[in-house]
């Protein structure tokens, strides 16, 4: 496996494998990560994975600099799973001092959710995808249903630079306990982790009202949260909704397909799950 920590390198390398496929993590790398890969080999192109901790999607007072990180680990893994080539740059060589920010005017459905909690959160992934995307010119792009507003920024970027690349997104991957897998479980008190799988629990119990009948928003969201609060370690809820799957608007009864979205926090971290309710 090629690593390239330069533009200068990764250029070079793209020359004689263009138009890879292209998958994108912020390393500390697990199962889920290598799910993506595997999709990634399918499409007999090169593949590049890239680690970047992008310092622009973190607001003040978030977890940039104590992101995990495990180099060594990461390369290990991705060896081993015969990766072609890993562009992990060093902050400086994605945004150089004469950096100018492009800002982004955002459809109103990524200021809310993820984007009212975290401020300038969507802005800092769609400038760094958009400098990824720039540079590399993949073919293809990878990425994961667990971070569910961010794939709605994905396919906004790419309609809007009329990028050609195909967009592939897999399912949540998850513990054997339902757990999604997430670099930020790494936080988890050994008391926190075993509770944790109650918030795939409770979006399996949501389906399940959803497939016997229950159409009716305000009462799925009543129960979820009921259900979610039965644990006290799943109960500081930041965000519980069934939104319109693909304009994120609020709804009262399930017509089309929905997305019910957690985000729950559990000690330090914020962890997110979702499902969808398909009709
Ligand atoms: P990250 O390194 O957390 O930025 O994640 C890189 C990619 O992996 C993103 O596209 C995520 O959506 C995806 N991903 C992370 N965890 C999971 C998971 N449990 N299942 C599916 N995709 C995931």
């Amino acid at each position: 496996m090629k690593i390239l920590e330069t533009k200068q390198q990764l250029e070079k390398w793209l020359k004689k494998n263009k138009s890879p496929a292209f998958v994108p993590t912020m390393g500390f790398l697990h199962e889920a990560h290598m799910q993506l890969i595997k999709k990634a080999k399918r499409t007999n192109k090169p593949v590049l994975v890239s680690i970047f901790v992008n310092p622009k999607q973190f607001s003040a007072g978030e977890d940039c600099s104590t992101y995990p990180r495990d180099e060594k680990k990461d390369i290990a893994m991705l060896e081993k799973e015969k990766v072609d080539a890993l562009f992990i740059p060093k902050k400086d060589e994605i945004y150089p001092k004469d950096f100018q920010q492009e800002i982004f005017h955002l459809p109103k459905k990524f200021n809310i959710l993820e984007g009212e909690l975290r401020k300038g959160y969507f802005q800092g992934i769609a400038t760094v995808l958009k400098i990824l995307f720039d540079l590399i010119k993949p073919s293809y792009v990878f990425f994961g249903q667990k971070d569910y507003q961010q794939n709605l920024l994905v396919s906004w970027l790419v309609k809007k630079y009329s990028y050609p690349i195909k967009i592939i997104t897999i399912p949540i991957f998850r513990e054997k306990d339902g757990l999604a897998f997430s670099s930020r479980n790494a936080y988890l008190s050994p008391e926190e982790r075993k509770a944790v799988p109650h918030i795939h629990q409770s979006l399996v119990y949501i389906k399940n009202l959803f497939d016997e009948g229950e159409k009716n928003v305000k009462n799925l969201k009543e129960k979820l949260k009921k259900f979610l609060k039965k644990e006290p370690i799943t109960s500081h809820i930041d965000i519980c909704e069934i939104l319109d799957a693909e304009s994120l608007e609020k709804i009262e009864t399930i017509t089309e397909n929905s997305i019910v979205l957690l985000y729950i926090k559990v000690g330090i971290p914020r962890l997110l799950d979702n499902i969808i309710l398909e009709v």
